[in-house]
């Protein structure tokens, strides 16, 4: 079988995008966060997590939260309505290495309050057995 051409392979990506991935990429946004270190931090996390269609998560070490929200070009067909005047971060997209169907690999992922008050529990309890461990340590 011939390797398909760029056009063709183009225009596959884009079948892709439009009839089984449902333009995935333009319902969500997301804008990266300082890397929580205080109480007042994790507690803001915390909080972002309460609202609807929110999601954090963390990816190497930068932390981001998820919002998704449908961008207003995208038509009911899927596409975008100003494709020749999208804004650069759209144009940046690689369609070609794009993980669909498999949602990215996040280092910690939150969807729920309830997650990550977990998660920050179970933290905090690690942090206090390491201090109580270097005390009883200098002690020695
Ligand atoms: S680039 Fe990926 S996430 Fe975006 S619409 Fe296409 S398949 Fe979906
Ligand atoms: S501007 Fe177009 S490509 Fe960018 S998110 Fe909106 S619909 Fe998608």
């Amino acid at each position: 079988m011939s390797r398909p051409t760029s056009d063709t392979l183009e225009e596959k990506l884009r079948k892709r995008c439009q009839d089984r991935c449902k333009a995935r990429c333009c319902r969500y946004i997301t804008i990266s966060l300082p890397a929580p270190r205080q109480k007042a931090d994790f507690d803001e996390i915390s909080w972002f997590l309460a609202h609807e269609n929110i999601s954090v998560y963390v990816e190497g070490r930068r932390w981001h939260v998820e919002v998704r929200n449908r961008c207003k070009y995208l038509t009911r067909q899927n596409r975008c309505r100003i494709y020749n005047n999208r804004p650069d971060v759209c144009r940046e997209y690689d369609i070609e290495s794009c993980e669909y169907p498999d949602r990215p690999a996040h280092t910690l992922h939150f969807d729920t309050r309830d997650e990550f008050d977990a998660w920050w529990a179970r933290k905090r309890a690690r942090e206090r057995r390491r201090r109580k461990r270097r005390t009883h340590e200098a002690k020695q």
